[in-house]
């Protein structure tokens, strides 16, 4: 079956849901096609690009590794990328891993001593190392030494290793949970923002032409407009109206046949599907509109709430539609606006005292 009906839902989507940020198992091979490898094809992230470029230009002027480079926000936003890029800015060699794949501090060692001079290291979801290898991580991050401890009991003894100079590039959806001295151990922290509509029609673009798509500016556009400002999402939402261009189309993909594809996927036009609907409306018909605290809701909604953190809330909170308080989360008047209901009376001072018109979760699914 090449498309899915409208009655499924989106969990069923073909290889994961359509707006993940995170990487599923069908963007495969294209994804790799797609990243920018050196920084002028990098589209949007004005301020971080500035000064990445600087940093670079005076390393590599004297000759040096470049200094550990902290990067958070939330999935998809180009963190690899730009580690790639900068790999590629240097001219050296780029190692790949992740803070669960180093389970021992052996591990790590055996990745560093590897090594090459002004090589760079990549660790993703870097607050998710243990603490054990953090503890290695440090000197070797400080003073390009590794301290291992051979032996056990009273014969243990400690050795030094010289490790070449190298540069650390760390990546994280929570700056949060990254432990205070590995933060401090970082020369450059940079945040990535969500992406603008138009930066991320200009990536559509890139992409559409790198993956011989015919696609007009007012239908990259359309994606661009439902991508979440993520161009992950962007250019996985490519691929997908592609296909509708191909067989309910002419190929080419123009504002009609991207409105047409998105609704057939259940997207809206702002790019919400079934789960923030479904989330903005719990909110909406059974805590009055909020607040209520992120664990109850992802009880209730049957999500993890770290998902609900990282993967729902920036952009509805980007958009304006849910608002974060000390006591909870809360929708906002332009959240009903857009899903056509009343805004409750807020009454979440008194629980189960809730105002609302006829209300009904499948209603808007
Ligand atoms: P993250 O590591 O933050 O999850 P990635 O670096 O893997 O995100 O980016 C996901 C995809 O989005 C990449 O394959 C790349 O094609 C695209 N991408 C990300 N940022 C940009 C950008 N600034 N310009 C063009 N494409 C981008």
């Amino acid at each position: 079956m090449a498309f899915k009906g409208i009655n499924e839902t989106e969990e069923s989507y073909v290889g994961g849901r359509l707006l993940s940020p995170q990487e599923i198992k069908d963007d495969g091979e294209a994804e790799k096609s797609l990243r920018p490898r050196y920084l002028n094809e990098y589209i949007g992230q004005k301020k971080v690009k500035e000064n990445l470029e600087v940093f670079i230009d005076a390393a590599r002027a004297r000759g040096e590794a470049l200094d550990h480079v902290l990067l958070y926000g939330p999935p998809g936003l180009g963190k690899t990328t730009l580690a790639g890029i900068i790999a590629s800015e240097m001219n050296v060699n780029i190692r790949i891993t992740s803070g669960p794949a180093i389970e021992r501090p052996g591990d790590l060692a055996a990745l560093l001593t590897n090594l090459n001079e002004n090589d760079l290291i990549f660790i993703d979801e870097i607050h998710r190392l243990s603490r054990s290898v953090e503890e290695v991580l440090y000197p070797a991050m400080e003073d390009y030494s590794l301290d291992i401890i051979i032996g056990k009991g009273p014969s243990a003894r400690s050795i030094r290793i010289d490790l070449p100079k190298f540069t650390l590039v760390g990546a994280t959806t929570r700056a949060g949970q990254v432990s205070p001295p590995l933060r401090d151990r970082f020369g450059v922290v940079m945040r990535l923002e969500l992406y603008t509509p138009e930066e991320l029609k200009s990536i559509v673009m890139r992409s559409a032409d790198i993956l011989g798509i015919n696609c007009t500016e007012s239908g990259a556009y359309g994606i661009a407009s439902r991508s979440r400002g993520t161009p992950r999402i962007a250019n996985r939402m490519l691929k997908r109206v592609r296909d509708f261009a191909q067989v309910i189309g002419n190929g080419v993909i123009d504002e009609e046949i991207t409105a047409r594809a998105l609704k057939r996927l259940e997207v809206d036009e702002l790019g919400l599907d079934n789960i923030d609907r479904k989330m903005l409306m719990m909110i909406i018909k059974n805590y009055g509109g909020g607040p209520v605290g992120l664990e109850t809701l992802a009880a209730a909604i049957g999500e993890e709430a770290v998902t609900l953190e990282d993967v729902y809330e920036p952009y509805l909170m980007q958009i304006g539609f849910l608002s974060r308080t000390p006591r909870g989360r809360c929708v906002t008047p332009a959240a009903c606006a857009h899903l056509g209901v009343a805004m409750p009376q807020n009454n979440a001072n008194s629980a189960g005292n809730v105002q609302i018109k006829q209300l009904s979760l499948d209603e808007n699914q």
